[in-house]
């Protein structure tokens, strides 16, 4: 049995059913989520006899670490399943923490034209112990404390909506990993029926809510993001201008700009058009867009990004330029798919190997 799959009254009952005190579920608990102890007979307060006896019971990591490739801002992992999927991770360094990028999906099926993930299609969705085993594993070879997740790895988190949603409310219950449910970020391309769920779902409304927009009318959209078919944009606003927000919070609008394609005054100008009269509910990510070798897509000159940056400012709208990081080592926005590596130990040493 995977133990990342189970919650704390789960894991009780198990310990009660195998004639153990509920109470040593949570001295596990402890050990995985706030020592990050995974290997059981570490466990000094767990007896002597369930030690020995939960090697044969439970697994705690199911992800193989692969490699990893170091960058100045960012690592990227990679690691793969125990059906052979190859799942990417990226640990972002900001100025001030860290920032986990876990993937949901193996692939993509959304088929964002523009991003690298999509081009192999989708494999299947990951498991809820998958999910959490990207923190624990990179965790364990991180010496500071990550405590921000956004879920804008490899695949759509809306798409694989249960899981996604049990491996938050790990990552934020107090015997988890307890981290904010502000430091929690969706990403996701706007699936309107699952949007209506997260706004009705008692942990997942508290989550941060990023959406990728990318083109500001239905028909560039759907140029881009062909998912915008069946998820047309008008509706996708309605969804957005009444998910529920409290105080201070606002939605991020992800706005990859692609030369000569979404990156004119004239798009800002429609974008302004579209939200301004939300302006309080959102901000305006604007991500310039990372070339991938093998897309047909190109950056936009700094003075195109600022241009149309200045557009939404002007109509007040709070819009930053972000550029992704780990660009360098492919592990930026919408390029997460299996390149090649630098192989890891947990805890340091590195090897070169390819992939
Ligand atoms: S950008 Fe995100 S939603 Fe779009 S194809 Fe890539 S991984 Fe999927």
């Amino acid at each position: 049995m995977e133990l990342l799959s189970l919650n704390r009254q789960e894991l009780r009952k198990y310990m009660e059913s195998l004639g153990y005190e509920p109470f040593r579920a949570d001295q596990i608990l402890k050990w995985v989520y706030k020592k990050f102890t995974t290997d059981f007979s570490s466990m000094s307060d767990v007896p002597k006899k369930l030690r020995e006896e939960l090697p044969k019971l439970l697994s705690v990591h199911c992800l193989e670490p692969l490699g990893r490739v170091p960058a100045p801002d960012a690592v990227k992992y990679m690691f793969r399943t125990r059906d052979g999927h190859l799942v990417e991770t990226v640990l972002i360094k900001e100025r001030d923490h860290l920032t986990l990028c876990v993937s949901s999906q193996v692939g993509c099926a959304v088929g964002c034209t523009f991003c690298a993930t999509a081009v192999d299609g989708l494999r299947r969705n990951l498991e809820v112990h998958e999910i959490l085993d990207q923190f624990l594993q990179v965790q364990r070879d991180t010496s500071e404390r990550i405590r921000n997740v956004v879920f804008m790895g490899m695949g759509e988190p809306l798409a694989n909506y249960e899981n996604v949603k049990r491996a938050s409310e790990i990552m934020v219950s107090p015997w988890g990993l307890d981290l904010s449910k502000r430091r929690i970020t969706i990403s996701t391309s706007g699936l309107i029926r699952q949007l209506e769920k997260m706004a009705s779902d008692r942990v997942m409304k508290e989550l941060n809510l990023a959406v990728s927009l990318n083109a500001p009318s239905q028909e560039l959209r759907e140029r881009i993001m062909p998912i915008a078919k069946t998820n047309p944009l008008k509706e996708l606003m309605r969804v957005l201008v009444n998910f529920p927000l409290s105080r201070y919070r606002r939605i991020t609008l992800e706005y990859v700009l692609i030369k000569d394609l979404n990156d004119g005054p004239e798009h800002a100008r429609e974008l302004v058009r579209l939200i301004g009269k939300y302006r309080k509910r959102f901000k305006v990510n604007l991500i310039p867009y990372n070339p991938d070798p093998v897309l047909p897509y190109e950056r936009p000159t700094l003075d195109r990004v600022y241009e149309f940056q200045k557009v939404l400012w002007k109509a007040n709208l709070s819009a930053l330029v972000r550029f992704s990081k780990g660009a360098d080592v492919f592990g930026a926005c919408g390029q997460l798919r299996n390149r090649s590596v630098v192989k890891f130990k947990p805890h340091g040493q590195e090897s070169e190997v390819g992939r």
